[in-house]
């Protein structure tokens, strides 16, 4: 396994790749690895086969962090990283540093973004403004360093995929977006990297997440005609999300997968996503009803 530090360093390997026709199969990460993410790297083999290369991307990106958000305190364990990388058969990770991918921002003297203006609005853009922008930034740019044949992504963080596939379209990288299901732990929660930040009396109070998510699938399933007011079970789940003392609900929205738009009615085959404080920790979850 190798380990690469230098955009430049990255693109060379890319474009040898390239050259002799190889499939290139892309993780991106922000690092402080899970069974979640290995996942990821698992179908990203599968993907691109023995004969195919598997990269991994450990990068913490500054750019879809807001000042008061947790960019400096983000988990980091580059060695145990490493170690699950290695024993995950990943070929190379790319671990490069902030000037690296931000050459002059440090001086104020960055001044290049991607912006999706449509699926990046609602929920969690609404809730982190100028969160998707640097995730469009970065995801595009690592692009350009990896050249991936495909590119593996979370259902985890169901919007960000669907922003960052949109982006695939309209910009026409030359790519194949995978999206692949969400990891839990046995109790039903998410895993996360920011899950490391729950104290011991918040851990068992995050699986209300998980919770939520059983109730609204029950409530449509229960549901004469099969619909349910969007209002009156966001409510519900509101109310079912206050029961745990340490949780405070952010957003919970009802939306069409293929627009994002908030539905009025939900029925089977509508996405609901979740954000949560517990504590202070930031949770987010998302499914299909
Ligand atoms: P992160 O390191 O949190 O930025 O996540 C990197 C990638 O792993 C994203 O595509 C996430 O959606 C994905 N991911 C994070 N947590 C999980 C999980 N529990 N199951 C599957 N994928 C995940």
């Amino acid at each position: 396994m190798k380990i690469v530090t230098t955009a430049a360093g990255m693109q060379r390997l890319a474009r040898g790749w390239q050259g002799q026709g190889m499939k290139v199969g892309f993780v991106p990460t922000m690092g402080y690895l899970h069974a979640g993410h290995i996942s990821l790297v698992e179908r990203a083999r599968r993907l691109v086969g023995r004969a195919g290369v598997v990269v991994v991307s450990i990068y913490v990106n500054p750019t879809q962090f807001a000042p008061h958000e947790d960019l400096a305190k983000y988990p980091r364990d580059f060695k145990r990283d490493s170690a699950l990388c290695r024993a995950a058969g990943v070929d190379v990770i790319f671990a490069p540093p902030d000037p690296e991918m931000y050459p002059g921002r440090a001086t104020g003297d960055y001044s290049t973004y991607v912006v999706e203006e449509t699926l990046a609005q609602g929920m969690e853009g609404a809730a982190r403004p100028t969160h998707f922008r640097g995730v469009t930034t970065v995801v595009a740019k690592l692009f350009h360093l990896v050249l991936p044949t495909v590119a593996v992504f979370g259902a985890k963080d169901w919007q960000q995929a669907a922003v960052v596939q949109r982006m695939v379209r309209d910009l026409n990288f030359p790519l194949r977006l995978v999206v692949a299901p969400t990891h839990r732990e046995a109790d039903g929660l998410a895993m996360s990297s920011r899950n490391k930040y729950l104290s011991a009396e918040e851990r068992p109070q995050a699986t209300i997440l998980w919770r939520a998510m059983q109730r609204a699938k029950a409530a449509v399933r229960e549901a004469e005609n099969g619909a349910v007011a969007a209002a009156a079970l966001k409510q519900e789940l509101a109310a079912l999300i206050a029961t745990q003392p340490a949780a405070r609900l952010d957003y919970v929205e009802f939306f069409d997968p293929a627009t994002l738009r908030p539905v009025a009615e939900v029925r089977r085959g509508a996405q609901l996503a979740l954000a949560v404080f517990v504590g202070r920790t930031r949770l987010i979850d998302n499914g299909r009803v």
